[in-house]
């Protein structure tokens, strides 16, 4: 299933529509017609997908952290820096 991702104008206010996430126009809040916004079931589709892509960026990332050569006696902490990416790459759960 194809998921649209081409810019649309709101027909209420001419707002130019960047995401067909939300079902309301984010300018003048009324209802965008069914066409320019995506379904929940693909919504849940891009969601779960996304939620999967962050997991396995996030798991990278931590792989490419522990694979790092330890320096020092006894090796170093990560970094706060890559704790703090980490954490943005996992992401709040919605
Ligand atoms: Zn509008």
């Amino acid at each position: 299933m194809p998921i649209q991702v081409v810019p649309a104008k709101c027909p209420h206010c001419g707002f130019v529509v960047l995401t067909n996430r939300h079902p309301k126009c984010e300018r003048c809040d009324r209802q965008l017609p069914k066409d320019m916004v995506l379904s929940e079931a693909e919504l849940e589709t891009l969601f779960a997908r996304e939620r999967q892509e962050r997991a396995e960026a996030a798991q990278k990332a931590y792989r490419k952290e522990l694979a790092k050569p330890a320096t020092g006696i006894g090796g170093e902490a990560p970094s706060v820096l890559s704790v703090l990416s980490l954490g943005d790459l996992i992401g709040p759960d919605i």
